[in-house]
């Protein structure tokens, strides 16, 4: 798109966050009502009085999702419920989203309905309400952009910034469970796709493939926040993987941290599965994506009260940034945490 002898620098050796850096680096802000832009995972207007969180996320058939084996109420469902995640981990209250879809000639009314039938049951099982979007024809498959508004008293924000050092890292759920889900899908789509006669089955692995297809958003967490009077020092949700996002607090917040393998929360089912797939379990769940739960930091006064939460975990500690970011095995060596970039655009 660019005309003679301009430079073309190619995209794939910048990465998502590179490229996103580049493109947004010079933006200055001109209303006096931004009080946050982009870096976050959602943005914060100041109106007066409450605040005002916007984000959005695009779902592109073949990059994001496979139809082969997305219900598409399920799809629907996870539009959503991947948009709300981005708001409670501000600490704040998911209120409307908007759904804009391109659509392939591909699908038929009665399909469109099944993917509104998810939408609607998200929206009602996180009440928040479907106040408008677009739609337009496609000419590549079905592609999805939800944006979801929220609110919060100001006091109440958490960003990614925010974590001092000593604070300790925790993390609600069970991690890795989405990318063993979608393993196990993928291998079936190929079994599938080869007309293999002996398929294996995908009964008895409904955890997984709940994880994957059907996720939730942690917004009973936020509200146990608020019973037990915790304000994370920091908040990002997990939809890149642990590696990853808590790399994004640490950079946010100019520090370092520990993690211990054997704090890391990983289910049952995510284990035997990443063992079949000769996967370390470990290695799924640092780096698989999607789990959707919430990764925070907690000054250390809080361990008590956090302790009090069932569902979460305490996985390490804020560390000076000299110490760099390190995961610490069972036998004490310690290895350094890496960001996996991004899968979606090599
Ligand atoms: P998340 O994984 O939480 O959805 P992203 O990694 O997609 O967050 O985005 C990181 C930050 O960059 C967010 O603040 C987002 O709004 C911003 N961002 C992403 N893509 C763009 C873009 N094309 N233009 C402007 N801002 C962007
Ligand atoms: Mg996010």
């Amino acid at each position: 798109m660019t005309t003679k002898q301009q430079k073309r620098t190619d995209i794939s050796t910048l990465g998502e966050f590179g490229l996103i850096e580049r493109l947004t680096a010079d933006l200055k802000t001109l209303r006096s009502t931004t009080m946050y832009g982009v870096g976050d995972d959602a943005a914060v207007l100041d109106p007066g009085g409450q605040m005002i969180l916007i984000s959005t996320d695009l779902l592109l058939e073949g990059i994001h999702f496979s139809l082969v084996y997305t219900p598409l109420k399920h799809l629907g469902y996870k539009s959503v419920v991947v948009n709300l995640s981005d708001i409670y981990a501000m600490n704040a209250e998911p209120t409307q989203v908007t759904v804009s879809i391109g659509v392939s000639s591909r699908f038929c009314l009665e399909d469109l309905e099944e993917f509104y039938n998810g939408i609607k049951l998200a929206c009602q099982s996180y009440n928040v309400d479907l106040v408008g979007g677009d739609t337009s024809s496609s000419l590549t498959g079905l592609n999805i952009s939800v944006t979801v508004i929220g609110t919060a008293l100001k006091e109440d924000l958490v960003f990614r910034k925010g974590a001092s050092e000593h604070d300790l890292i925790c993390v609600s759920g069970d991690l890795g469970g989405a990318y063993m889900g979608l393993q196990l899908l993928e291998r079936e789509r190929k079994l599938f796709e080869e007309e293999m006669a002996a398929q294996k089955s995908l009964e008895g692995h409904e955890f997984i493939i709940a994880r994957q297809l059907k996720p939730e958003a942690r917004g009973d967490i936020i509200k146990l926040f608020k019973e037990h009077d915790i304000k994370p020092t920091a908040m990002i949700d997990l939809s890149d993987g642990l590696s990853s996002d808590l790399l994004h607090i640490t950079r946010a917040c100019g520090l370092g941290c520990h993690i211990y393998a054997d704090k890391i929360p990983i289910a049952d089912a995510t284990r035997q599965m990443a063992e079949e797939f000769k996967i370390e379990p470990l290695i799924a769940a640092l780096n698989g994506g999607e789990d959707y739960e919430l990764l925070f930091t907690i000054a250390p006064d809080d361990y008590e009260k956090v302790q009090a939460i069932q569902d979460v975990r305490i996985i390490g500690h804020m560390t000076h940034t000299s110490n760099g970011n390190k995961l610490m095995a069972q036998d004490g060596t310690a290895v350094n945490l890496q960001a996996q970039g991004w899968k979606h655009m090599e």
